[in-house]
């Protein structure tokens, strides 16, 4: 499985100045091709990439924040040819649907499929299948993933008992957005990300989805940190980088 990281900004001020891209993540395998979390600027990520969306078999929103979701709807139309080819799946939270319609209704035909995500439930799409986790703690219907146990992807949430081993893989991807913890904002900050990480014990953490004060101060400075405390290797990501798992 190959994972990249078509953007690496979380929260509003990052992503509105692009001060690091915010297409979400990318993951190929065998002939299976899924994005996920396609937030502004992600068509321009893939197009930058040259992936060809016309083979994309499906597209994840893990909520309806516009950070994680902004492109679903240009994705869906690439994915699907401008809905001439009725194929690809979407996956997202329900409320993206019916509070506040994030998918456009014209679009809903396109796909295949649109599946309404559900709590702790696998899904399959071609080679890949993908485990959600209970609700995580933010202010919309939010899920995070375990791709079986070689990919956790530790998305939006305030920490939560229980959030590590729900994710806990061999690779897990953790969104950073805070330096330091804020009763009220419902979002990982750094002591947060650390206290993951050693309860999980992953082989690799990799740190994404950068909010302002972490990136200011220097995610790839505060990965080594880490790295250097928990003993676990924890890498910060950059825009386009990718891993294979
Ligand atoms: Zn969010």
């Amino acid at each position: 499985m190959k994972l990249t990281f078509m953007g690496t900004a979380g929260a509003r001020f990052m992503v509105a100045k692009q001060l690091a891209a915010s297409g979400g993540l990318y993951i190929e395998e065998g002939n299976t091709r899924i994005s996920l979390d396609p937030g502004p600027g992600a068509i321009v990520q893939y197009a930058k990439r040259k992936v060809d969306l016309t083979k994309l078999d499906a597209i994840v929103i893990s909520h309806r924040h516009l950070d994680h979701s902004n492109d679903v709807n240009v994705m869906i139309e690439a994915m699907t040819e401008g809905g001439f080819q009725h194929r690809g799946r979407l996956f997202c939270p329900s409320d993206a649907l019916d509070v506040d319609p994030l998918v456009l209704n014209y679009l809903r035909r396109f796909p295949q499929e649109v599946v309404r995500l559900e709590p702790q439930k696998s899904y399959t799409v071609g080679d890949v299948t993908f485990t959600t986790t209970p609700r995580h703690v933010h202010q919309v219907e939010t899920y995070g993933f375990r791709f079986g146990s070689r990919l956790g992807w530790v998305t939006d949430s305030a920490y939560y008992e229980g959030i590590a081993e729900q994710h806990k893989a061999d690779v897990m991807v953790i969104h950073l957005v805070l330096m330091d913890c804020r009763t009220g904002l419902p979002h990982l900050c750094l002591d947060d990300a650390e206290r993951i990480i050693r309860e999980a014990k992953p082989r690799l953490a990799i740190l994404t989805h950068y909010g302002m004060t972490v990136w200011r101060a220097h995610p790839w400075e505060l990965a080594a940190d880490l790295t250097q405390r928990i003993g676990t290797e924890v890498k910060a990501a950059r825009d386009g980088m990718s891993i294979e798992l």
